[in-house]
């Protein structure tokens, strides 16, 4: 029997669901991301409570995101090390178009391509109970990229 056989792939472990959290990790599941907002002011929230931190109330709703959102600030996580986790991983916090703002990770991402203002939308990774959990991916947008060129052609004029 060769080493290969044995190897086997590592997934995520799964989320701790609580009271507070499971409209929040069932939505992840059907491939939705959701956030609280509250019935009683308005506000959104995340992560998921049983109050309002604004206004106290007890009425939250879930309240379906499209997903997509800007990348408020990143860091590169080394150690510690768990054999589920690709390193380092890329550590995000997206504020959401929604609003609230989000901490997760895009594990598809080369770790210096990770920018402060990147657009980014929502994607899943699979977990080891069969579930899912959100993560980002870069969205490369035609406006994106205009953008850029934008940027490149007052700032260098050796770019491309
Ligand atoms: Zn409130």
């Amino acid at each position: 029997m060769s080493q290969l056989e044995h190897v086997v792939e590592v997934l995520r472990p799964a989320p701790v669901i609580t009271p507070d959290n499971e409209l929040y990790w069932a939505a992840a599941r059907e491939g939705r991301l959701v956030v609280q907002e509250c019935a009683g002011c308005g506000e959104r929230h995340h992560p998921p409570r049983p109050l309002c931190p604004d206004c106290h109330s007890p009425d939250q709703v879930p309240l379906e995101t499209a997903g997509t959102g800007t990348v408020y600030s990143y860091s590169l996580l080394h150690h510690p090390q768990n054999a589920a986790f690709e390193y380092p991983i890329v550590a995000v916090l997206v504020d959401l178009d929604e609003g609230p703002r989000i901490l997760s990770a895009m594990p598809g991402l080369d770790p210096g391509a990770a920018r402060i203002g990147m657009r980014v939308r929502v994607a899943f990774a699979p977990t080891r109970d069969g579930g899912q959990v959100p993560v980002f991916e870069p969205i490369f947008s035609a406006t994106a990229l205009h953008e850029g060129a934008a940027t490149n052609a007052t700032g260098n004029e050796d770019a491309p």
